[in-house]
């Protein structure tokens, strides 16, 4: 796939706040859309199909740069009215424009020059048309928007949380820092506040999910399934691992990881100097505190500038051109919508850095893990479908999570003399996450292999897995979460139904690569470019086997990739 259908590569650069946005005529492309459509239907040879096909993915496209330009701008300052108007248009109109592509999906498994596309664009294109029709009918349409409002129903009950503590008033990220406090009366008074915020609201939250869980089944059963799981994993484009693979890949976690994560939360113990450890002490790490990046915004750029250079050629021409675009909107400020993101907007071959710099080390894993994801995107902008620019959730988050790694030996540019300290807490905070994640996948497989389970019985689900992945926690007598209420703040549990898995998965082979960058760095980077470049032209598997990594299914991957990592652990003077 060396060929360029569209592209913007090669274009004299522009800037951001130069990037022209028009509302999409959405009649006006759905016409342009269903002639080129017919085209390509009617093609009588395979150059006319590829010309259609062209100016498909051309009319996508700009649909599609529409979009990302009106986020990249209604999420800058949601107080502006222009965008916010455009947002709203979008909410309309993307479904009309998720049925365009399904009518092209339906007629690329239909043509009879497939045999010539797959030679050309590769089987994935094929995969992916495939998955999608099976979970799209246009009966459906009305199931989907309820349980897009019923996902909506839980960000906003979330968002408007107001936790008064001793006067004060926090919603449920500026609590954290007091979570965090050094002196443990603050935390515990803090997290009990969190919690008991949850636990009334308790009710809210499972009409929520119980609703979720029916409407998810109902469409499941519409299409076909016979409960909502195995659509899960359609929607999530999986085509090489199931459910049972994926269960096998838990029981790994249970038996490698769990005891070492339980030894690093004992160590932990001794490290803060507790006499026990509750849940309110498990993000006190280190009895210094968190390591701070030790500059402003402007002079952490200017660091991450010179690291990227440092890194590769390759790493240096794509962050000067996340530089020269004005390609970050990276520092917190008011009006601005919370969290971060990365995407990519189409006709300007250009990606997107999106967060709140809040002078924690959470600034410094912007600068690695979403630029990992925007060297990926940015490295794949080549190829001709836009089904390739991103691969799946699983795979994307490999490079992300590996750049988060790479980029360790330029980490005392940003903390100085507590870069040890930010290293260890790294790997050590990415080793404890694997039994937490898969607990959230089991549980989802729970609900939803479960439709007619209760409230009750959820949460008995939930407590049971604790035990088995999170044997350490002790919720110090807190009724909500020792009835197993914690779940009920996974917000992918409720608006991204199966989307965690991926996590689990991409660490395995992020840590591989911190492993190999550190036996043989050249050899470890040039597999990352190769695996970057391909973008989502591969299924997870292949992009895995193409990267030189072993896949995280391979019987002894876990054990082998959990041995090393705890053995770091251990050797270091903490
Ligand atoms: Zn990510």
């Amino acid at each position: 796939m060396k060929e360029v259908i569209f592209s913007a590569v090669g274009r004299q650069q522009r800037a951001f706040v130069d990037f022209k946005y028009e509302r999409p005529d959405i009649e006006g492309l759905s016409n342009h859309f269903y002639n080129a459509l017919d085209r390509f239907r009617a093609a009588p040879s395979y150059a006319v199909a590829e010309e259609a096909m062209q100016e498909l993915y051309r009319q996508r496209a700009h649909f599609m740069t529409m979009y990302n330009i009106c986020l990249i701008r209604h999420t800058g300052d949601t107080r502006d009215a222009f965008y916010e108007a455009e947002n709203d248009f979008f909410d309309q109109t993307l479904p009309r424009f998720e049925e365009l592509k399904t009518d092209f999906y339906r007629a690329l498994l239909a043509t009879p020059y497939r045999n010539q596309l797959a030679d050309r664009w590769g089987a994935q294109l094929f995969r992916i048309a495939e998955l999608s029709l099976k979970s799209f009918r246009p009966e459906i349409l009305a199931d989907l928007q309820e349980e897009n409002r019923l996902a909506s129903e839980y960000d906003k009950l979330k968002a408007k949380a107001q936790i008064t503590l001793n006067g004060d008033v926090f919603n449920l990220s500026t609590i954290e820092v007091r979570e965090l406090d050094p002196d443990r009366n603050v935390r515990r008074q803090a997290a009990t506040a969190r919690w008991d915020w949850f636990a009334e609201r308790s009710g809210e939250f499972d009409r929520i999910f119980n609703e979720l869980v029916r409407v998810r089944t109902k469409v499941a059963r519409q299409l076909g399934f016979p409960n909502f799981t195995p659509l899960g994993y359609v929607r999530m484009l999986r085509t090489d691992y199931d459910a049972a693979k994926v269960a096998r890949f838990r029981n790994e976690i249970a038996r490698h990881v769990v005891p070492l994560a339980r030894r690093q939360y004992e160590r932990q113990r001794e490290r803060v100097g507790l006499d026990h450890l509750y849940f309110y002490d498990e993000n006190y790490r280190f009895a210094e505190g968190a390591p701070r990046p030790l500059g402003d915004p402007h002079w952490i750029i200017e660091q991450a500038g010179r690291m990227y250079g440092e890194l590769s050629a390759e790493t240096d021409t794509f962050f000067r051109f996340m530089r020269e675009g004005q390609l970050m909107d990276l520092v917190a400020r008011d009006g601005k919508a919370t969290g971060g993101y990365c995407t990519f907007i189409d006709d300007e071959g250009a990606p997107f850095i999106f967060s709140n710099f809040n002078g924690t080390n959470g600034d410094i894993d912007v600068l690695t893990h979403e630029a990992g994801h925007a060297f990926q995107v940015y490295s794949s902008r080549h190829h001709g479908v836009s089904e390739y620019f991103w691969p799946t959730y699983d795979a994307c988050e490999i490079h992300s999570m590996s750049m988060e790694f790479f980029t360790w030996p330029w980490m005392q540019l940003f903390f100085g003399d507590q870069t040890a300290r930010y290293q260890y807490g790294h790997l050590n905070g990415a080793i404890t996450f694997l039994p937490y994640g898969v607990a959230v996948d089991e549980f989802q497989h729970f609900a939803y292999d479960n439709p007619d389970a209760g409230p009750q019985q959820r949460n008995q689900a939930w407590s049971a897995l604790e035990k088995r992945y999170l044997p350490h926690r002790d919720y110090a007598g807190n009724a909500y979460l020792e009835g197993g209420g914690y779940w009920q703040k996974q917000s992918h549990i409720y608006g991204s139904p199966f989307y965690y898995i991926d996590y689990t998965l991409a660490q395995i082979c992020a840590f591989q690569f911190w492993q190999r960058d550190r036996q043989d760095h050249a050899a470890a980077w040039a597999d990352y470019v190769r695996l970057c470049q391909a973008g989502g032209g591969k299924s997870f598997l292949e992009l895995v086997a193409l990267a030189g990594l072993r896949s995280p299914f391979d019987p002894g991957c876990v054990a082998d990739t959990a041995s090393a990592v705890g053995q770091w652990l251990q050797q270091q003077d903490m």
